[in-house]
Formats: structure tokens, C-alpha cells, sequence
């Protein structure tokens, strides 16, 4: 089995009020496992076994539909968990904060970008923000898809990805999608996307 669930970076607790505890167990043990079973038993027995999942991802075109929505599940969440952290949220600082301001104007309209990304995604997929050809762009994708994918409509480095599937949010936030949006601010863990920001520049 080449690819095995991430233990959660923090307690299931950890992200209350913002993001609740039960759902925080489903999303992971549940959803983000499927994933992980799912993508391995899709790999089995295939040359792609021994690939990484970046470059399972950038050559997702060649590939069956199960292992773009699986191995997609797998980057996304891995990767989500780690843009969360208790205590999390503010602004960014430094080079981050710069690049921000000098692509959006403000760290206000880059928000209110993002956020209309996870508000017009109709149905379940992502908002990202991206470091595309030298810049930070902000976009979002359908289903587990991801800006790494050869298939993508739009292509670069996510630095940040935000869950917009009704499975994120649902127990707590019910249909209301923008409570759920705006309180992903108070948990956002900028070290780690400034440390993503670094490395793809
Ligand atoms: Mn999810």
C-alpha cells in the first residue's frame, strides 16, 4: 500500500469553535481514509504504484477517473489539515504578506477573491490561492480536482486550498456556506502556506 492517512497535526477538538470536533473525525477517519483505500486499491498492481502522488497528479489525464478523485482526496486533505491550526488565523507577514498586496491590493481583496471562490464553486470542490507564473492568483476547482492536475483549467502551486464540500461543513454550518468560509480565517495557518509561497518562488 503506497499511500497511508496522515494523522491530524492537532486533536479533533482542536479548531473549536470554527470547525467543530465531529466533523473534524468524519472529514479525516472517513472521508480523507476513503481516499487513501480507495487510491491504493485503484494503483494496485499498475506501474504508477511506485510514483509519487505529484506525479500520479500531473499525469492524472492518462489515468482512470478513480485515481484523479481519489489521489486528487488525498493531496487536497493532506495538505488541508496543515493549513489549518489552532490559535490560527491573523495576517501573513513578510515576503507573503508583500506578494499579497502587490498581486490583490490589499490582504482585504485578496479575502473577499477568495472567498467569492468558495462561493460560486456550485456543488463540492475547492478555493485555492496559486503561484502561477510568477504571481498569486486565486481560483477553485470541481470534486477533489486540484491545480496540479494536468487536466486542471487552471494550473500552478497552491499555497492555500480551502474544502468547500458540504462534508467540511454540513454538521455545524448546515447550508450556510459563508459562516463556514468566514470562519476559516480564524484558523488558517500562514507559516505554512508562506512556507509553500517560499518554495515556489
Ligand atoms: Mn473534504
Amino acid at each position: 500500500m503506497p499511500f497511508t492517512l496522515p494523522d491530524l497535526p492537532y486533536a479533533f477538538d482542536a479548531l473549536e469553535p470554527y470547525v467543530d470536533k465531529m466533523t473534524m473525525e468524519i472529514h479525516h477517519d472517513k472521508h480523507h481514509g476513503a481516499y487513501v483505500s480507495n487510491l491504493n486499491k485503484a494503483l494496485e498492481g499498475t506501474e504508477w504504484v511506485s510514483k509519487s502522488l505529484e506525479e500520479i497528479l500531473a499525469g492524472v489525464s492518462k489515468l482512470p477517473a478513480v485515481v484523479k478523485n481519489n489521489g486528487g482526496g488525498h493531496w487536497n486533505h493532506s495538505a488541508f489539515w496543515n493549513w489549518m491550526k489552532p490559535k490560527g488565523g491573523g495576517v501573513p507577514a513578510g515576503e507573503l504578506a508583500n506578494a499579497i498586496n502587490h498581486d490583490f491590493g490589499t490582504f482585504d481583496k485578496f479575502k473577499e477573491q477568495f472567498t467569492s471562490a468558495g462561493m460560486t464553486r456550485f456543488g463540492s470542490g475547492w478555493a485555492w490561492l496559486i503561484f502561477q507564473h510568477g504571481k498569486l492568483v486565486v481560483a477553485s476547482t470541481p470534486n477533489q480536482d486540484n491545480p496540479l492536475m494536468d487536466v486542471a483549467d487552471v494550473k500552478g502551486v497552491p499555497l492555500l486550498g480551502l474544502d468547500v464540500w458540504e462534508h467540511a461543513y454540513y454538521l455545524k454550518y448546515q447550508n450556510r456556506r459563508a459562516d463556514y468560509i468566514a470562519a476559516f480565517w480564524n484558523v488558517i495557518n500562514w507559516d505554512e502556506v508562506a512556507k509553500r509561497f517560499a518554495v515556489a518562488k
